[in-house]
């Protein structure tokens, strides 16, 4: 991670995060070669894991990426106004509204509905430009797609011998009873609806289909059931496209492992792989070791000192009084809070790392918009100085000068760290370095 100098944090108030685009340059490059000869899509949504679209989009890109996805059709259109011509992949149905703006866009949807189908089709017509999908396939994980058990247990036209022997996944399944014997006429009616939906969708002029894909539940889990329901939703995947292609729809890019599935099951990369942790350095569950010897933390959050002043003893600091002194003690004010995203449930847990490397306990509640830590006793010479000029304090990073990382910050706060990025909010302004260099991060 990049060294932060005065000339960075000088015209800098409150609190900060800085993003190293090197590092996430070298971490798409890392994984393009893991994914070998698949694709790599950077999943960028949530503002890029809160470490901020344009940037590190761009910066996935300059590493290889070929592709990148988004959970918002406004971050789609966002990312086309940035100038990006790479394909993009909105990992929703589309909005209302944004239909016609997203197919004028080229952005691929992810398609699972009568609805949308209808819905994207109007929108070709009314812009004349072909509108563009990704089938999404529900295999396990239970959120969106059509239901894949279901739809391979009714088929809607039966496979000759021939071309059940070109879909060995799909008789592998028969095999192993996982797909349903008899169907309720419920199920049987909203098998054969959805089969409607696809062969349409795969039929129309106006549209094109330009992959297909599903998400591993299960993949960051440990155990053997964790890796038999993997193993599964392979298997169900991998049927599904075969199915297709014997019916005579060959999928472009088929598509099934985020970081956690590209990294621990080589055999659910398929045509591409979707990594969002991963880019940005941080590990998946159960995942740390193989994460950091693959990919560093790009981001590191500091925050500057408000105040610095001697606390008397046996003294409350802050809300309720959750922590008081035993004698006197210096104390730092620092400029973050809850508002920020410097969690709540961190009083009197977390630490910081001082301008000359110490650790300072956070001291009390966390409030909205500051904190207390305690600082050494040699931090007495700034009682009286110009506070704006002191290094910040670090509060996140890649663990490198002993500061905490989000994976341990998540722990320490019962939650997980992409939580923790990504709750970081709009105010705390993003800056970017390029080899030590801060650069302007554009429209
Ligand atoms: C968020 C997401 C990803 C990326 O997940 P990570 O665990 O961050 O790698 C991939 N695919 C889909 C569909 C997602 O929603």
């Amino acid at each position: 991670m990049a060294k932060l100098t005065p000339e960075i944090y000088k015209n800098l108030d409150r609190n900060f995060l800085v993003v190293d685009l090197a590092q996430a340059e070298k971490n798409a490059a890392a994984l393009k070669q893991l994914a070998g000869k698949s694709k790599l899509a950077a999943v960028v949504k949530a503002d890029a894991y809160g470490h901020g679209l344009l940037p590190c989009a761009r910066a996935f890109l300059a590493g290889g990426a070929d592709y990148l996805a988004v959970a918002t059709g406004s971050a789609a259109l966002t990312l086309r106004k940035g100038g990006i011509t790479a394909p993009i992949l909105l990992f929703s149905e589309a909005e209302q509204l944004h239909y016609p703006e997203l197919v004028a866009a080229g952005i691929n949807i992810s398609l699972y509905s009568a609805a949308a189908g209808r819905k994207l089709q109007a929108a070709a017509q009314l812009t004349g430009r072909q509108g563009l999908f990704h089938l999404a396939i529900d295999t396990g994980m239970s959120r969106i797609g059509f239901d894949s058990r279901l739809l391979l247990s009714a088929l809607p036209q039966t496979l000759t011998s021939e071309q059940q022997d070109a879909c060995p996944n799909f008789k592998l399944l028969q095999k192993q009873g996982f797909l349903l014997a008899s169907l309720t006429p419920a199920e049987a009616e909203n098998a054969a609806a959805s089969w409607t939906t696809i062969l349409e969708v795969l039929q129309a002029p106006e549209l094109r289909c330009n992959g297909m894909f599903s998400h591993l539940a299960f993949a960051d889990c440990v155990g053997e059931e964790a890796a038999l329901r993997t193993e599964r939703q392979r298997l169900l995947f991998s049927a599904f496209k075969e199915v297709l292609a014997a019916m005579g729809y060959k999928i472009p890019l088929c598509h099934l492992a985020q970081s956690a599935g590209a990294l621990r099951y080589p055999a659910c990369r398929f045509d591409m792989i979707r990594p969002g942790s991963l880019l940005y350095g941080l590990p998946p569950a159960n995942c740390l070791t193989p994460t950091l010897s693959l990919v560093q933390p790009i981001a590191s959050w500091y925050a500057k000192f408000a105040r610095i002043f001697r606390l008397p003893p046996h003294t409350p600091v802050s809300y309720g009084g959750l922590w008081q002194s035993e004698r006197e003690v210096l104390i730092g004010v620092l400029a973050v809070g809850y508002a920020d995203g410097y969690r709540r449930n961190l009083s009197s847990k977390a630490y910081v790392i001082l301008p000359q490397g110490e650790k300072a306990p956070i001291r009390g509640r966390i409030c909205m918009d500051y904190c207390m830590v305690e600082l050494p006793e040699t931090y007495a010479v700034y009682l009286q100085r110009d506070l704006s000029e002191l290094q910040p304090a670090e509060l996140l990073g890649d663990g490198s000068r002993g500061e905490m990382t989000a994976w341990e910050m998540a722990a320490m706060a019962d939650s997980f760290d992409l939580e923790v990025t990504c709750s970081i909010t709009a105010r705390v302004p993003r800056i970017y370095l390029r080899n030590g260099q801060q650069i302007q991060a554009g429209p």
